[in-house]
């Protein structure tokens, strides 16, 4: 199993490429550069990571950014968020991070429309739906979109 994950590393390491992208807060090009290595992304391969600091606002970003083909490949094939041991439901600290971002949230909005980008199976969106939002999301995994629509009722835009 490992060595086939390597060979599949070597092979798509060839063929991926990485690009450069502008801070997504204010589109900046400069700043700090921090390598991280290597690391390996399940149906991607090994990815020279960088994170980058934006000069002009400080936001941190990975640059250069992964390819949309490589961040499809992953998330329509390996990222599936599906918990099958937990029965679909999220692990305690996952639930414990939610729980603080709710509370944070009705600090300062009252219930309205929300959309969640990158919203995996959709469990913050169930417990804002019961807090009388409006909610909808996307995620590019079939398989997480399918548990938010069984587990919680909630439509996924893909
Ligand atoms: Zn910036």
């Amino acid at each position: 199993m490992q060595l086939v994950g390597k060979l599949l590393c070597l092979h798509l390491r060839s063929k991926m490429k990485t690009i450069n992208r502008q801070c997504f807060c204010c589109a900046g090009k400069e700043g700090a550069v921090y390598p991280l290595g290597y690391h390996f992304i399940a149906g991607v391969g090994e990815v020279d990571m960088t994170i980058r600091i934006c000069a002009r606002c400080g936001s941190v970003l990975q640059d250069p950014a992964p390819t949309p083909q490589m961040m499809n490949r992953y998330y329509t094939n390996y990222s599936n968020y599906t918990n099958v041991s937990r029965g679909g439901q999220p692990d305690s600290s996952y639930t414990g991070a939610v729980k603080r971002q709710i509370n944070i949230i009705k600090k300062f909005l009252k219930p309205g429309i929300v959309f969640e980008v990158g919203c995996a199976t959709g469990f913050m969106l169930s417990k804002l739906k019961k807090d009388n939002w409006i909610v909808t999301g996307c995620d590019p995994s079939f398989a997480a979109s399918a548990v938010a629509k069984n587990t919680y009722n909630i439509d996924i835009e893909r």
